[in-house]
């Protein structure tokens, strides 16, 4: 199985939607098969509850079962009852196209979706999901800190497999402890997959000073192939899963993961100085994942106002005029940043920790100001 795994989330939209766009998604799903990639990464929650669907008809339609694996998750944010486990997994069965999931997680393991596993025996269920065939592997994907997820292998042994966040930037970050879950997941012997190898497109477009130190190291390769090299060079790591946006962006992929080479430890070590940069530039280290936003009362598009606020702070008025234009678009279809009543609804959900609302205010007053 290849190092390099498709995440289906960020596939490119339809204009002016969060839906995504099947046509533009098909070339760029088949060249990745093409090259051997077999591992795709949906959930029930990514854009609005129709991503499965596109698995559906970009994969499951039109290949034959043996040609892909599929990981799905039973989204732990929304579980309150036992009830709501077996409905939501055959929904998904009928959403994907599938009789059976590969890989089938508990999404979002850490914090309150711990307890709301615990409470609604979700663990027993992915239990006997497997024994009934339904899944052939079983894990959960983790948000939060390595004494709870060394808690949670403890307690759970029958999680074979667990996706993390892990990428240069959070390899040491305080907040996040990319290095730290990691560790646990090898204490545990579990097969780790990577989330946000790129930290949702922010190590794609680095810094001037981080991007010659790069190219110092190899001038051919993109920033972003640092990112997953990275990544895919840890002990312990099965997959890493590239959220893909264009075709431009799977030919890169494919160049460097086709035959996979790890990164020698000078080359990490140069990335852990380049992680030093770039902290002291990004304002916000939102990831783009959107968790935050279905539930905001205000319908403020949180991270769509973080990424124009860093952004503007990264190139420091070299697109300002375009990015401003773009803010005051996006002011005109949703909430303004300083429409958060503060209610914490967001923050419930940010897998990063982030205090959105203190964001928040930052971000609009700068950005009114702009
Ligand atoms: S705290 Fe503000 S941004 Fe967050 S959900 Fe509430 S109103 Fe929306
Ligand atoms: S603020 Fe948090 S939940 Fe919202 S998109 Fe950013 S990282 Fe995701």
């Amino acid at each position: 199985m290849k190092k390099l795994g498709f995440g289906l989330l960020r596939l490119p939209k339809l204009a002016g939607s969060s839906h995504i766009d099947l046509e533009a998604s098909i070339p760029m799903i088949d060249l990745a098969i093409s090259h051997g990639v077999t591992y795709f990464d949906t959930a029930y929650t990514y854009n609005e509850g129709t991503n499965e669907f596109i698995f559906r008809d970009a994969i499951a339609k039109r290949y034959s079962r043996d040609a892909y694996t599929i990981t799905d998750k039973m989204p732990m944010m929304n579980i309150e009852r036992e009830e709501q486990l077996e409905p939501i997994l055959q929904e998904q069965l009928v959403k994907c196209g599938v009789d059976f999931f590969d890989y089938y997680w508990l999404h979002a393991i850490g914090g309150p979706n711990y307890e709301r596993a615990v409470k609604s025996r979700a663990f027993e269920h992915l239990v006997t999901i497997k024994k009934r065939g339904i899944a052939k592997h079983i894990g959960m994907s983790y948000h939060g800190t390595p004494e709870l997820l060394d808690k949670v292998l403890s307690e759970h042994p029958e999680i074979e497999f667990v996706q993390i966040q892990l990428n240069y930037l959070d390899w040491l970050d305080k907040t996040v402890q990319s290095k730290a879950c990691h560790d646990v997941c090898v204490k545990h012997n579990k097969p780790i997959i990577v989330m946000e190898p790129v930290k949702g497109g922010t190590l794609a477009t680095v810094p001037p000073e981080v991007e010659a130190k790069m190219r110092a190291m190899d001038p051919n390769m993109s920033p972003a192939s640092w990112a997953i090299r990275f990544a895919a060079s840890q002990e312990g790591v099965m997959t890493v899963l590239s959220g893909m946006t264009t075709l431009a962006q799977v030919e890169d992929n494919l160049s460097f993961m086709d035959e996979f080479v790890p990164l020698t430890e000078e080359e990490q070590a140069t990335l852990l100085e380049c992680a030093e940069i770039i902290r002291g530039i990004v304002a916000v280290p939102c990831t783009g994942c959107r968790y935050c936003v279905d539930d905001c009362p205000m319908n403020i598009c949180i991270p769509d106002y973080f990424s124009v606020y860093n952004t503007i702070k990264r190139f420091e008025g070299m697109y300002r005029a375009d990015v401003v234009n773009y803010y005051n678009n996006l002011k005109f279809a949703h909430g303004k940043p300083t429409d958060c009543i503060r209610c914490g609804m967001c923050e419930s959900r940010c897998p990063q920790g982030l205090p959105i609302r203190d964001y928040l205010e930052e971000a609009g007053a700068f950005l009114e100001r702009a």
